[in-house]
């Protein structure tokens, strides 16, 4: 399945995150930016969650997830607008020449982590890859 496949790929992240760091942290809590155009089911994620991160250094973690909204541009006449499909054309002149601007996010935007020496450090998270394939 696609979202686990992407789970995977989070677990994969933060794991060498905290491997960088000597394996000396907890994750605490993981925050993830899901685009609305990014064909990736929150629910699903929600989901399999929980088995998919059994003895892994997420399994304690409180997941949070933040939705960005599609937005785009349209090449035509400049006009920004929101958009929940790749489809939709310009609401001011139906063209559909338009380029996204945001929306197609997949990131792990924030761990925050347990350090025995150093109670609580938050850092930017790292970039995954797109999944998405249009
Ligand atoms: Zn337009």
């Amino acid at each position: 399945m696609h979202e686990l496949s992407i789970i995977h790929s989070i677990i994969e992240t933060a794991s060498s995150e905290l491997a960088r760091r000597g394996n000396r942290h907890q994750i605490e809590e993981i925050t993830l930016k899901i685009g609305e155009l990014a064909g990736i089911e929150t629910d699903s994620i929600i989901f399999l969650w929980s088995a998919a991160v059994e003895r892994t250094p997420l399994e304690n973690a409180v997941l949070n997830i933040e939705h960005i909204p599609g937005k785009a541009r349209c090449t035509e006449c400049q006009q920004e607008f929101q958009i929940a499909q790749f489809y939709d054309p310009c609401p001011k002149c139906q063209s559909h020449f338009i380029e996204i601007l945001a929306g197609e996010e997949l990131q792990i935007a924030s761990l925050i982590l347990e350090d025995t020496a150093n109670p609580e450090s938050k850092m930017p998270g790292p970039a995954l890859a797109s999944t998405h394939s249009r």
